[in-house]
């Protein structure tokens, strides 16, 4: 179910024939790197990064706040933090994700001040992603819609001649929203089914959130072996993204796979 009614591509994908655009387009990529407002966002698309992290791209994570409100019980308050590193590193192990980035702001108090945004500009220029994946700006939280526009603006200024101490300028290509969009349809259905089990078995590792979601690690583990029995049986999995207007594929980077 990819979006071929995109027509206004030119160069490398034009020449993509009768394959589905979109996952000529992703799989292509070397390196990528997602936003996150909290420990466990980037779940929402972990289907996708486990998808690409197989196939040899470095997927990085940059995530904004410690996740310190997010302790469903008053006993959990001040290991909070710690939990959710843990089920962090546990998240990166199940997906495949190379290297994450704490930025470790206060949850529900990300700010878009200069030095969180020149902080992310030089880690933009640091990893040097062929895509960004982030927050879309249509979203109840804060932190969320903050990090939309943190993560926009230094993507922007990082390819800039700018604050030049912090690393050569690094335009990255193509941006896209993962969550976070609302009133038009996804640009992308990506195909993740064959990885769709390693979503719910980096949400089992969420320990801490599990009460959120009425689920234990093991009930969640049963669900993901359902998953593999469905894919199997020819179920499909997709998940969404949106184009910014950043996403410009007349400069798709060449094709190295
Ligand atoms: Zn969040």
């Amino acid at each position: 179910m990819c979006d071929l009614s995109f027509s206004t591509a030119e160069g490398p994908l034009a020449s993509a024939g009768n394959t589905p655009l979109i996952e000529v387009t992703i799989v292509n990529y070397s390196t990528i790197l997602v936003f996150a407002a909290h420990p466990d966002d980037e779940i929402q698309m972990a289907g996708t990064i486990a998808k690409l992290s197989a196939a040899g791209v470095r997927v990085v994570v940059c995530q904004f706040t410690d996740g310190c409100e997010g302790y469903p019980t008053p006993d959990l308050r001040d290991t909070i933090v710690e939990l959710r590193k843990q089920e962090a590193d546990a998240c990166d192990r199940v997906l495949g994700i190379a290297r994450r980035y704490h930025l470790d702001r206060p949850d529900m108090a990300l700010v878009n001040d200069k030095e969180t945004l020149l902080e992310v500009l030089r880690i933009v220029r640091e990893v040097r992603p062929d895509a960004v994946f982030t927050h879309g700006p249509d979203d109840f939280h804060r932190d969320h819609r903050t990090t939309c526009d943190l993560s926009l603006e230094a993507t922007w200024q990082a390819g800039q001649p700018v604050s030049s101490q912090r690393g050569e300028p690094w335009k990255t290509p193509h941006v896209f929203y993962y969550k976070g969009v609302q009133g038009r349809p996804a640009d992308i259905n990506y195909d993740v089914s064959e990885y769709y089990p390693k979503r719910v078995e980096a949400l089992a590792e969420q320990i801490s959130q599990h009460v959120l979601f009425n689920s234990t690690r093991d009930t969640m583990l049963a669900e993901a072996e359902m998953v593999k029995q469905a894919v199997a049986q020819g179920q499909k999995y997709y998940e969404q993204f949106w184009f910014t207007d950043r996403c410009h594929f007349t400069d798709f980077p060449p094709v190295t796979r």
